[in-house]
Protein backbone atom coordinates (compact mmCIF):
# COMPACT_ATOMS: atom_id res chain seq x y z
CA UNK A 1 0.00 0.00 0.00
CA UNK A 2 1.77 3.37 -0.56
CA UNK A 3 1.18 5.91 1.06
CA UNK A 4 0.78 9.76 -0.04
CA UNK A 5 3.78 11.95 1.10
CA UNK A 6 2.46 14.93 2.10
CA UNK A 7 0.01 13.13 4.88
CA UNK A 8 -0.30 16.18 7.42
CA UNK A 9 -2.08 13.59 10.05
CA UNK A 10 -0.78 10.52 10.93
CA UNK A 11 -2.58 7.49 10.82
CA UNK A 12 -3.18 5.36 14.15
CA UNK A 13 -6.21 3.73 13.88
CA UNK A 14 -6.85 1.44 16.95
CA UNK A 15 -9.98 -1.13 17.42
CA UNK A 16 -11.75 -0.68 20.70
CA UNK A 17 -13.85 -3.28 22.15
CA UNK A 18 -16.74 -3.27 20.15
CA UNK A 19 -19.36 -4.36 22.64
CA UNK A 20 -18.38 -1.40 24.97
CA UNK A 21 -18.18 1.10 22.29
CA UNK A 22 -20.00 4.17 22.61
CA UNK A 23 -19.24 7.77 20.64
CA UNK A 24 -19.85 10.47 23.39
CA UNK A 25 -20.74 13.41 20.82
CA UNK A 26 -22.28 12.49 17.75
CA UNK A 27 -21.61 14.93 14.73
CA UNK A 28 -21.42 13.25 11.20
CA UNK A 29 -19.54 14.32 8.14
CA UNK A 30 -20.66 12.06 4.82
CA UNK A 31 -18.51 11.97 1.86
CA UNK A 32 -19.81 11.23 -1.89
CA UNK A 33 -17.66 9.30 -4.01
CA UNK A 34 -17.61 9.78 -7.88
CA UNK A 35 -16.31 11.42 -10.48
CA UNK A 36 -20.26 11.40 -11.88
CA UNK A 37 -21.30 13.71 -9.53
CA UNK A 38 -19.16 16.24 -10.14
CA UNK A 39 -20.67 17.01 -13.82
CA UNK A 40 -23.80 18.46 -14.56
CA UNK A 41 -26.03 15.25 -15.03
CA UNK A 42 -26.18 13.57 -11.84
CA UNK A 43 -26.32 14.69 -8.44
CA UNK A 44 -25.50 13.87 -4.74
CA UNK A 45 -28.92 12.72 -3.66
CA UNK A 46 -28.01 9.95 -1.20
CA UNK A 47 -26.67 12.44 1.38
CA UNK A 48 -30.20 14.33 1.54
CA UNK A 49 -32.10 10.88 3.21
CA UNK A 50 -28.86 9.98 5.08
CA UNK A 51 -29.10 13.31 7.10
CA UNK A 52 -32.71 13.04 7.03
CA UNK A 53 -32.20 9.53 9.02
CA UNK A 54 -28.98 10.75 11.13
CA UNK A 55 -31.27 13.61 12.30
CA UNK A 56 -33.88 11.46 13.45
CA UNK A 57 -31.35 9.70 15.55
CA UNK A 58 -30.03 13.09 16.99
CA UNK A 59 -26.96 13.21 14.89
CA UNK A 60 -26.36 16.24 13.29
CA UNK A 61 -24.75 16.38 9.76
CA UNK A 62 -21.99 18.86 10.15
CA UNK A 63 -19.87 18.53 6.89
CA UNK A 64 -20.18 17.02 3.57
CA UNK A 65 -17.83 16.48 0.85
CA UNK A 66 -18.06 15.75 -3.03
CA UNK A 67 -15.20 14.04 -3.95
CA UNK A 68 -14.40 12.31 -7.62
CA UNK A 69 -12.60 8.72 -8.27
CA UNK A 70 -9.51 9.67 -7.16
CA UNK A 71 -7.41 7.78 -4.40
CA UNK A 72 -5.31 10.79 -3.68
CA UNK A 73 -7.86 13.00 -3.46
CA UNK A 74 -9.85 10.25 -1.53
CA UNK A 75 -6.81 9.83 1.20
CA UNK A 76 -6.99 12.82 1.73
CA UNK A 77 -10.79 13.59 2.07
CA UNK A 78 -10.74 10.86 4.38
CA UNK A 79 -8.27 11.69 6.82
CA UNK A 80 -9.37 15.13 7.57
CA UNK A 81 -12.93 13.90 8.34
CA UNK A 82 -11.25 11.09 10.52
CA UNK A 83 -9.77 13.95 12.17
CA UNK A 84 -12.50 16.30 12.29
CA UNK A 85 -15.86 14.16 12.48
CA UNK A 86 -17.47 11.28 15.36
CA UNK A 87 -19.33 9.40 12.37
CA UNK A 88 -18.05 9.29 8.56
CA UNK A 89 -20.22 7.70 6.04
CA UNK A 90 -18.34 7.36 3.05
CA UNK A 91 -20.77 6.35 0.05
CA UNK A 92 -20.17 5.29 -3.73
CA UNK A 93 -17.06 3.39 -5.09
CA UNK A 94 -17.24 0.12 -3.53
CA UNK A 95 -18.04 -1.25 -7.00
CA UNK A 96 -16.50 -3.30 -9.50
CA UNK A 97 -14.37 -1.14 -11.31
CA UNK A 98 -10.76 0.46 -12.00
CA UNK A 99 -12.68 3.84 -10.30
CA UNK A 100 -14.18 2.27 -7.07
CA UNK A 101 -11.03 2.78 -4.69
CA UNK A 102 -13.18 3.57 -1.40
CA UNK A 103 -11.89 0.70 0.30
CA UNK A 104 -8.61 1.06 -0.69
CA UNK A 105 -8.30 4.70 -0.36
CA UNK A 106 -10.31 4.11 3.51
CA UNK A 107 -7.82 1.52 4.61
CA UNK A 108 -4.76 3.29 3.56
CA UNK A 109 -6.08 6.99 5.68
CA UNK A 110 -6.63 4.57 8.42
CA UNK A 111 -3.28 3.41 8.39
CA UNK A 112 -4.52 -0.17 8.37
CA UNK A 113 -4.70 -3.29 6.47
CA UNK A 114 -7.34 -4.61 3.24
CA UNK A 115 -7.81 -8.42 3.15
CA UNK A 116 -10.23 -10.28 0.61
CA UNK A 117 -12.56 -11.97 2.33
CA UNK A 118 -13.38 -15.49 1.29
CA UNK A 119 -16.72 -15.70 2.54
CA UNK A 120 -17.71 -13.06 0.40
CA UNK A 121 -15.57 -13.99 -2.54
CA UNK A 122 -17.92 -16.95 -2.28
CA UNK A 123 -21.00 -15.17 -2.45
CA UNK A 124 -20.28 -13.15 -5.33
CA UNK A 125 -19.32 -16.30 -7.42
CA UNK A 126 -22.49 -18.09 -6.49
CA UNK A 127 -24.63 -14.37 -7.32
CA UNK A 128 -23.06 -14.75 -10.99
CA UNK A 129 -23.80 -18.06 -11.31
CA UNK A 130 -27.31 -17.99 -10.08
CA UNK A 131 -27.81 -15.50 -13.47
CA UNK A 132 -25.88 -17.60 -15.60
CA UNK A 133 -23.06 -15.23 -15.81
CA UNK A 134 -19.17 -15.25 -15.35
CA UNK A 135 -17.71 -13.46 -12.88
CA UNK A 136 -14.81 -11.32 -13.81
CA UNK A 137 -11.78 -11.03 -12.21
CA UNK A 138 -12.14 -7.41 -11.17
CA UNK A 139 -15.73 -8.24 -9.41
CA UNK A 140 -13.05 -9.50 -6.47
CA UNK A 141 -11.98 -6.45 -5.35
CA UNK A 142 -15.82 -5.92 -3.80
CA UNK A 143 -14.63 -8.49 -1.06
CA UNK A 144 -11.83 -6.95 -0.32
CA UNK A 145 -12.72 -5.61 3.68
CA UNK A 146 -10.84 -3.22 6.05
CA UNK A 147 -9.12 -4.71 9.00
CA UNK A 148 -11.85 -4.97 11.73
CA UNK A 149 -14.60 -4.17 9.85
CA UNK A 150 -17.80 -5.70 10.58
CA UNK A 151 -19.31 -6.46 6.76
CA UNK A 152 -23.08 -4.98 6.05
CA UNK A 153 -24.88 -7.49 3.56
CA UNK A 154 -26.06 -6.12 0.56
CA UNK A 155 -29.19 -7.28 -0.54
CA UNK A 156 -30.25 -5.41 -3.23
CA UNK A 157 -26.17 -5.52 -4.79
CA UNK A 158 -23.20 -7.46 -5.32
CA UNK A 159 -20.94 -4.79 -3.32
CA UNK A 160 -20.98 -5.23 0.64
CA UNK A 161 -21.10 -1.98 3.09
CA UNK A 162 -18.56 -2.05 6.33
CA UNK A 163 -18.93 -0.79 9.70
CA UNK A 164 -15.71 -0.13 11.68
CA UNK A 165 -15.52 1.50 15.19
CA UNK A 166 -12.07 2.65 16.94
CA UNK A 167 -9.86 5.18 18.31
CA UNK A 168 -8.43 7.91 15.54
CA UNK A 169 -5.90 10.27 17.15
CA UNK A 170 -7.24 9.03 20.56
CA UNK A 171 -10.45 9.77 19.52
CA UNK A 172 -14.22 7.61 19.44
CA UNK A 173 -14.75 7.57 15.65
CA UNK A 174 -17.47 5.27 13.72
CA UNK A 175 -16.27 5.07 10.23
CA UNK A 176 -19.62 3.37 7.74
CA UNK A 177 -19.17 2.73 4.32
CA UNK A 178 -22.02 2.54 1.42
CA UNK A 179 -22.44 1.80 -1.81
CA UNK A 180 -23.47 4.14 -4.27
CA UNK A 181 -27.09 3.31 -6.09
CA UNK A 182 -29.79 5.05 -3.99
CA UNK A 183 -32.00 1.81 -3.51
CA UNK A 184 -28.73 -0.03 -2.08
CA UNK A 185 -28.23 2.38 -0.26
CA UNK A 186 -31.07 3.11 1.60
CA UNK A 187 -31.59 -0.64 2.35
CA UNK A 188 -28.50 -1.18 3.82
CA UNK A 189 -28.59 2.07 5.94
CA UNK A 190 -31.87 1.56 7.28
CA UNK A 191 -31.95 -2.25 7.37
CA UNK A 192 -28.71 -2.43 8.99
CA UNK A 193 -27.18 0.40 10.08
CA UNK A 194 -30.11 2.43 12.25
CA UNK A 195 -30.32 0.11 14.97
CA UNK A 196 -26.85 -0.19 15.20
CA UNK A 197 -25.98 3.75 15.45
CA UNK A 198 -28.72 3.76 17.97
CA UNK A 199 -26.90 1.45 20.19
CA UNK A 200 -23.92 3.64 20.00
CA UNK A 201 -25.25 7.10 20.63
CA UNK A 202 -25.79 8.72 23.72
CA UNK A 203 -29.73 8.92 24.73
CA UNK A 204 -30.63 12.22 23.13
CA UNK A 205 -34.68 13.16 21.54
CA UNK A 206 -34.86 15.41 18.82
CA UNK A 207 -37.88 18.15 18.44
CA UNK A 208 -37.86 20.23 15.25
CA UNK A 209 -40.19 23.14 13.70
CA UNK A 210 -40.73 24.55 11.35
CA UNK A 211 -42.39 28.35 10.48
CA UNK A 212 -43.04 29.58 6.96
CA UNK A 213 -43.16 33.17 6.11
CA UNK A 214 -44.79 34.85 2.96
CA UNK A 215 -44.32 37.59 1.24
CA UNK A 216 -41.56 39.41 3.08
CA UNK A 217 -37.76 39.43 2.18
CA UNK A 218 -35.38 36.84 3.57
CA UNK A 219 -32.71 39.58 4.37
CA UNK A 220 -35.85 41.35 6.01
CA UNK A 221 -37.11 38.41 7.88
CA UNK A 222 -33.59 37.40 9.47
CA UNK A 223 -32.62 40.65 10.18
CA UNK A 224 -35.84 41.11 12.44
CA UNK A 225 -35.26 37.56 13.72
CA UNK A 226 -31.82 36.87 13.66
CA UNK A 227 -31.08 38.55 17.47
CA UNK A 228 -33.99 36.19 18.37
CA UNK A 229 -32.04 32.70 17.37
CA UNK A 230 -28.84 33.84 18.10
CA UNK A 231 -29.75 33.57 21.70
CA UNK A 232 -31.27 29.55 21.29
CA UNK A 233 -27.45 28.61 20.55
CA UNK A 234 -28.71 25.22 21.31
CA UNK A 235 -31.35 24.96 18.69
CA UNK A 236 -30.13 24.71 14.99
CA UNK A 237 -31.96 27.29 12.90
CA UNK A 238 -31.14 27.42 9.28
CA UNK A 239 -33.18 29.48 6.24
CA UNK A 240 -34.50 28.35 3.45
CA UNK A 241 -35.58 31.08 0.96
CA UNK A 242 -37.96 30.98 -2.14
CA UNK A 243 -40.21 33.13 -4.73
CA UNK A 244 -42.21 34.89 -2.06
CA UNK A 245 -41.43 32.56 1.01
CA UNK A 246 -39.00 32.18 3.77
CA UNK A 247 -38.75 29.11 6.07
CA UNK A 248 -36.85 28.75 8.88
CA UNK A 249 -36.35 24.92 10.19
CA UNK A 250 -35.24 24.64 13.99
CA UNK A 251 -33.74 21.44 15.61
CA UNK A 252 -32.87 20.72 18.83
CA UNK A 253 -31.40 17.98 20.47
CA UNK A 254 -32.18 17.52 24.48
CA UNK A 255 -31.87 14.81 27.10
CA UNK A 256 -35.74 14.52 27.44
CA UNK A 257 -38.64 14.91 24.70
CA UNK A 258 -40.14 17.65 27.12
CA UNK A 259 -37.06 19.19 26.93
CA UNK A 260 -36.16 19.44 23.22
CA UNK A 261 -39.79 20.51 22.60
CA UNK A 262 -39.82 23.25 24.91
CA UNK A 263 -36.94 24.39 23.35
CA UNK A 264 -38.14 24.82 19.82
CA UNK A 265 -41.44 25.80 21.11
CA UNK A 266 -40.40 28.68 22.86
CA UNK A 267 -37.72 29.97 20.10
CA UNK A 268 -41.03 29.47 17.62
CA UNK A 269 -43.39 31.25 19.89
CA UNK A 270 -40.88 34.39 19.84
CA UNK A 271 -40.48 34.15 16.37
CA UNK A 272 -43.88 34.06 15.75
CA UNK A 273 -44.21 37.26 18.14
CA UNK A 274 -41.58 39.34 16.42
CA UNK A 275 -43.14 38.92 12.95
CA UNK A 276 -46.52 38.42 14.05
CA UNK A 277 -49.48 37.35 11.03
CA UNK A 278 -46.49 37.34 8.76
CA UNK A 279 -46.23 33.40 9.76
CA UNK A 280 -48.19 31.89 7.82
CA UNK A 281 -47.67 28.04 9.06
CA UNK A 282 -46.14 26.98 12.02
CA UNK A 283 -46.33 22.85 11.28
CA UNK A 284 -44.84 23.32 7.88
CA UNK A 285 -48.20 23.98 5.59
CA UNK A 286 -48.12 24.87 2.70
CA UNK A 287 -49.31 28.47 1.59
CA UNK A 288 -52.57 26.68 -0.51
CA UNK A 289 -53.30 24.39 2.42
CA UNK A 290 -53.40 27.49 5.31
CA UNK A 291 -55.46 29.83 2.81
CA UNK A 292 -57.95 25.98 2.09
CA UNK A 293 -57.96 26.08 5.57
CA UNK A 294 -59.26 29.24 5.96
CA UNK A 295 -61.84 29.03 3.49
CA UNK A 296 -63.42 25.95 4.51
CA UNK A 297 -63.50 26.70 7.83
CA UNK A 298 -65.38 30.35 7.07
CA UNK A 299 -67.65 27.97 4.92
CA UNK A 300 -66.95 30.75 2.26
CA UNK A 301 -66.02 29.58 -1.64
CA UNK A 302 -63.49 30.74 -4.01
CA UNK A 303 -63.71 31.43 -8.21
CA UNK A 304 -60.23 32.73 -9.53
CA UNK A 305 -60.11 34.83 -13.27
CA UNK A 306 -56.82 34.68 -14.59
CA UNK A 307 -54.42 36.31 -17.08
CA UNK A 308 -50.75 36.05 -16.39
CA UNK A 309 -50.83 33.23 -14.20
CA UNK A 310 -52.66 30.93 -16.43
CA UNK A 311 -54.04 28.33 -14.40
CA UNK A 312 -51.15 28.28 -11.49
CA UNK A 313 -53.28 29.55 -8.68
CA UNK A 314 -56.10 27.20 -9.70
CA UNK A 315 -53.86 24.78 -9.97
CA UNK A 316 -52.21 25.41 -6.80
CA UNK A 317 -55.40 25.73 -5.01
CA UNK A 318 -56.54 22.31 -6.49
CA UNK A 319 -53.30 20.55 -5.61
CA UNK A 320 -55.17 20.04 -2.18
CA UNK A 321 -56.80 17.42 -1.44
CA UNK A 322 -60.59 18.60 -0.29
CA UNK A 323 -60.53 21.61 -1.77
CA UNK A 324 -63.58 20.81 -3.77
CA UNK A 325 -65.34 21.96 -0.77
CA UNK A 326 -64.14 25.85 -1.55
CA UNK A 327 -63.11 26.07 -4.81
CA UNK A 328 -65.73 26.37 -7.56
CA UNK A 329 -63.46 26.83 -10.37
CA UNK A 330 -62.72 30.07 -13.01
CA UNK A 331 -61.18 30.96 -16.13
CA UNK A 332 -57.69 31.69 -17.99
CA UNK A 333 -58.23 34.81 -19.80
CA UNK A 334 -55.45 35.83 -21.88
CA UNK A 335 -56.83 37.56 -24.64
CA UNK A 336 -58.38 40.51 -23.63
CA UNK A 337 -62.17 39.51 -26.26
CA UNK A 338 -62.32 35.96 -23.76
CA UNK A 339 -61.45 38.62 -20.24
CA UNK A 340 -64.62 40.06 -21.56
CA UNK A 341 -66.49 37.41 -22.35
CA UNK A 342 -66.04 34.66 -19.70
CA UNK A 343 -65.35 37.33 -16.62
CA UNK A 344 -67.74 40.39 -17.85
CA UNK A 345 -64.90 42.83 -17.66
CA UNK A 346 -66.09 45.33 -19.72
CA UNK A 347 -64.44 46.03 -23.07
CA UNK A 348 -64.11 49.91 -22.86
CA UNK A 349 -62.09 49.59 -19.29
CA UNK A 350 -59.56 47.83 -21.54
CA UNK A 351 -59.38 50.31 -24.02
CA UNK A 352 -59.02 52.85 -21.38
CA UNK A 353 -56.55 51.27 -18.66
CA UNK A 354 -54.97 48.88 -20.80
CA UNK A 355 -55.17 44.84 -20.01
CA UNK A 356 -52.98 45.27 -17.22
CA UNK A 357 -53.90 47.61 -14.75
CA UNK A 358 -55.68 47.97 -11.51
CA UNK A 359 -59.26 48.58 -13.07
CA UNK A 360 -59.16 45.23 -14.85
CA UNK A 361 -57.53 43.21 -12.34
CA UNK A 362 -60.36 44.60 -10.04
CA UNK A 363 -63.29 44.30 -12.98
CA UNK A 364 -61.83 40.27 -13.20
CA UNK A 365 -62.09 39.55 -9.60
CA UNK A 366 -65.52 40.83 -9.15
CA UNK A 367 -67.03 39.23 -12.56
CA UNK A 368 -65.71 35.73 -11.83
CA UNK A 369 -67.05 36.25 -8.54
CA UNK A 370 -70.32 36.80 -9.73
CA UNK A 371 -70.62 34.37 -12.72
CA UNK A 372 -69.78 32.02 -10.18
CA UNK A 373 -71.45 32.98 -7.04
CA UNK A 374 -68.21 32.86 -5.06
CA UNK A 375 -68.09 34.23 -2.05
CA UNK A 376 -64.83 35.68 -3.57
CA UNK A 377 -63.06 36.48 -6.50
CA UNK A 378 -59.30 36.96 -7.56
CA UNK A 379 -58.34 38.47 -10.58
CA UNK A 380 -54.75 38.32 -11.64
CA UNK A 381 -53.43 40.59 -15.03
CA UNK A 382 -49.76 41.59 -15.40
CA UNK A 383 -46.46 41.29 -17.32
CA UNK A 384 -44.75 38.18 -16.61
CA UNK A 385 -41.96 38.63 -19.60
CA UNK A 386 -39.44 38.20 -20.59
CA UNK A 387 -40.91 39.95 -23.68
CA UNK A 388 -43.77 42.20 -23.43
CA UNK A 389 -42.10 44.99 -20.61
CA UNK A 390 -42.66 48.69 -21.79
CA UNK A 391 -41.32 51.76 -19.55
CA UNK A 392 -44.70 52.55 -18.03
CA UNK A 393 -45.62 48.92 -17.77
CA UNK A 394 -42.46 46.78 -17.22
CA UNK A 395 -41.70 43.36 -16.87
CA UNK A 396 -42.90 41.84 -13.30
CA UNK A 397 -45.44 44.47 -12.90
CA UNK A 398 -48.70 42.44 -11.55
CA UNK A 399 -51.98 43.26 -10.25
CA UNK A 400 -53.98 41.36 -7.98
CA UNK A 401 -57.41 41.95 -6.86
CA UNK A 402 -59.34 39.93 -4.10
CA UNK A 403 -63.31 40.82 -4.54
CA UNK A 404 -65.39 39.87 -1.53
CA UNK A 405 -69.47 41.44 -1.76
CA UNK A 406 -68.37 44.28 0.05
CA UNK A 407 -65.37 45.33 -1.53
CA UNK A 408 -62.32 44.94 -4.03
CA UNK A 409 -58.98 45.23 -2.78
CA UNK A 410 -56.01 45.54 -5.63
CA UNK A 411 -52.37 44.67 -5.08
CA UNK A 412 -50.03 46.64 -7.71
CA UNK A 413 -46.19 44.49 -7.08
CA UNK A 414 -43.22 45.09 -9.33
CA UNK A 415 -41.72 41.09 -8.81
CA UNK A 416 -38.25 40.29 -9.95
CA UNK A 417 -37.01 37.74 -11.45
CA UNK A 418 -37.99 35.50 -14.71
CA UNK A 419 -41.22 34.61 -16.30
CA UNK A 420 -41.35 31.65 -13.66
CA UNK A 421 -40.69 33.51 -10.90
CA UNK A 422 -43.31 36.38 -11.43
CA UNK A 423 -45.90 33.80 -12.03
CA UNK A 424 -44.94 31.98 -9.09
CA UNK A 425 -44.87 35.29 -6.90
CA UNK A 426 -48.45 36.53 -8.03
CA UNK A 427 -50.31 33.59 -6.89
CA UNK A 428 -48.08 33.23 -3.35
CA UNK A 429 -49.59 36.81 -2.80
CA UNK A 430 -52.69 35.66 -3.97
CA UNK A 431 -52.99 32.94 -1.90
CA UNK A 432 -51.81 35.33 0.90
CA UNK A 433 -54.36 37.56 0.16
CA UNK A 434 -57.02 35.22 0.80
CA UNK A 435 -55.16 34.22 4.20
CA UNK A 436 -55.09 37.74 5.55
CA UNK A 437 -58.59 38.25 4.98
CA UNK A 438 -59.58 35.32 6.24
CA UNK A 439 -57.53 35.44 9.55
P1 LIG B 1 -20.74 3.43 -7.18
O1 LIG B 1 -21.09 2.83 -5.87
O2 LIG B 1 -19.69 4.48 -7.05
O3 LIG B 1 -20.43 2.40 -8.21
O4 LIG B 1 -22.02 4.21 -7.68
C1 LIG B 1 -22.98 3.62 -8.48
C2 LIG B 1 -24.01 4.59 -8.95
O5 LIG B 1 -24.74 5.09 -7.83
C3 LIG B 1 -23.46 5.86 -9.59
O6 LIG B 1 -23.24 5.76 -10.94
C4 LIG B 1 -24.55 6.83 -9.35
O7 LIG B 1 -25.52 6.67 -10.34
C5 LIG B 1 -25.13 6.39 -8.05
N1 LIG B 1 -24.65 7.23 -6.96
C6 LIG B 1 -23.42 7.17 -6.38
N2 LIG B 1 -23.31 8.07 -5.39
C7 LIG B 1 -24.48 8.72 -5.34
C8 LIG B 1 -25.00 9.77 -4.50
N3 LIG B 1 -24.26 10.30 -3.53
N4 LIG B 1 -26.25 10.21 -4.74
C9 LIG B 1 -26.98 9.66 -5.71
N5 LIG B 1 -26.57 8.67 -6.51
C10 LIG B 1 -25.33 8.19 -6.34
MG1 LIG C 1 -18.57 5.29 -8.69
Amino acid sequence: MTIVEDVRIKTGFIYPHSASFRLLSVNAEIIAIGSELLTPFRQDTNSLYLTEKLNQLGVEVVLKTVVGDSRERLVSVAQHALFRSDIVIFMGGLGPTEDDLTREAVAEALGVELHRDPEILKKLEQRFAARGYQMTPNNAQQADVIAGATVLPNPNGSAPGQWITGHYEGRDRLIILLPGPPFELKAMFDEQCTERLRAKLPPAYIATRVLKVAMMGESLVDSRVAPIYKRYTDVQTTILAGAGDVQFNLFTRAASMEEAQQRVDELAGEIEDELEDAVYSSKGESLEQIAGYYLGMRGATLAVAESCTGGLLAERVTSISGSSRYFLGGVVVYSNALKTKFADVPAGLITQHGAVSREVAAALAEGIRKRCKATFGIGITGVAGPAGGTEEKPVGLVYIALASEDRTQVEERKFPGDRKRVRWFATQLALDMIRRKLM
